[in-house]
């Protein structure tokens, strides 16, 4: 096992290779790899400029909201035993969760690097929102690839990417969802990429995204730690996030590394343990590569990614972001799994006892720390990472849980 001194952990890791240990890397076609480059130099310098920083800063404030505040459950706490839970609450930045930290963090990259569109792919279409987002505000195109598929399940997104001025390009061939979209936004941006930046929607891809995503949503993690030793005087027992890629819960987990705080990372375990019914990459995966970076993650039998399922469609991804991966190994974060009904569970249970409806994401995060307070060995202090509102779940969990209001 590699010995990690966590003191110095953000500036060990990752390697100027963009390995955390034996995952991450960036493994590309060649035609694409002096834009990754061009993407690290400009990072590499732009990471250190007052001038970037500050104007982050500025955005973060007067745009997003931040910070967002932490808030102690104190009803939901009494309900579960002894522990007491508090919530980052993520939900309440600009455009409902924690994307737009990377977004605009991404958006800000693109225009000091002079580029004029911003290109992704998106899945349910909560990254995609929010990379529009970032462009409208940036003043710069964007081109979001998405499946047939998607677009006709995800209108609302769709509706809301075209307002904000974004052009949703439907990709029509294969199963018609996120893994043709990849491929699709992979082209586009192949064939105009001294013009347009390629924007990962959380810590996963080539290097330099893993590293990037995590330090712009570090900002989470950094103010809660700050919020919580001023509202209790002490650091939590214990910090919970949901995993799909990883990028809320690295954003949370990074400003508590060196801490004596126990960390757990929570996938979705969907409706089972068979391959195709949960997207628990770390529970069940293996080594590999994918997406263009080197892993942990599920394969079906000719060692392609996996179908995956959850009802949080933030959260089926077949791999989990190199870091996590590392983390693991090196035993310092421990990646447990939620069932849809348990996250569901906690849905309710949070709208109704708190007043905040939670994505049903960052509810599988809620669910985990109701598990962790109901132990005989609880953590006094429990810090969740509410990573989105539930907005965008309501109609669906009403329509399939109805019996449950
Ligand atoms: C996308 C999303 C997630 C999962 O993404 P990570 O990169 O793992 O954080 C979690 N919660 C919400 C609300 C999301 O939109």
């Amino acid at each position: 096992m590699e010995k990690v001194n966590f003191k110095t952990y953000l500036k060990d890791y990752p390697n100027a290779q963009g390995y955390f240990g034996e995952y991450g890397g960036a493994y590309l076609p060649p035609e694409l790899e002096p834009a990754f480059q061009e993407i690290n130099e400009a990072y590499k310098t732009i990471c250190h400029s007052a001038r970037f920083i500050n104007e982050l800063r500025r955005i973060r404030k007067e745009f997003q909201g931040r910070p967002t505040p932490v808030y102690h459950c104190e009803k939901l706490s009494k309900e579960f035993g002894t522990s007491q839970i508090y919530l980052k609450r993520e939900d309440l930045n600009h455009t409902g969760a924690h994307k737009i930290n990377h977004c605009m963090g991404e958006g800000l990259l693109a225009k000091y690097m002079g580029k004029k569109k911003l290109i992704a792919e998106t899945g349910a279409g909560q990254h995609g929102v929010a990379l529009a987002t970032a462009a409208a505000f940036f003043g710069l195109e964007c081109e979001i690839h998405m499946g047939e598929v998607d677009i006709a399940k995800q209108a609302p997104n769709v509706a809301r990417m075209k307002l904000l001025g974004a052009k949703v390009v439907s990709v029509t061939h294969g199963l018609k969802t996120l893994k043709e979209a990849v491929d699709s936004a992979f082209e586009s941006y192949l064939k105009d990429y001294k013009n347009s930046i390629y924007c990962i929607g959380s810590v996963v891809g080539p290097h330099p995204f893993p590293m990037m995503v995590r330090d712009f949503q570090m900002v989470v993690g950094v103010e809660a730690r700050q919020q919580f030793m001023e509202m209790t005087g002490y650091l939590p027992d214990a910090v919970v996030a949901s995993v799909g890629g990883g990028s809320n819960a690295m954003g949370l987990f990074s400003a508590f590394l060196d801490d004596p705080v126990d960390i757990y990372g929570v996938e979705p375990m969907g409706t089972g343990t068979t391959l195709g019914e949960h997207a628990a990459s770390m529970t069940f995966g293996e080594k590999g590569i994918m997406h263009g970076f080197e892993s942990i993650m599920l394969k079906d039998e000719n060692g392609e990614p996996a179908p995956v399922y959850s009802v949080a469609s933030g959260l089926d991804y077949p791999s989990v972001g190199p870091e996590h991966a590392f983390l693991h190994s090196v035993g310092r974060v421990k990646y447990d799994s939620i069932l849809d009904d348990e996250a569901v569970d906690a849905f309710f249970k949070l709208s109704r006892m708190e007043g905040i409806i939670p994505a049903i994401e960052s509810a599988h995060a809620v669910a985990y720390a109701i598990k962790l307070a109901q132990r005989e060995n609880n953590p006094g202090f429990i810090l969740v990472n509410l990573s989105g509102r539930g907005d965008k779940d309501m109609d669906y969990i009403l329509e399939k849980y109805a019996d449950r209001l």
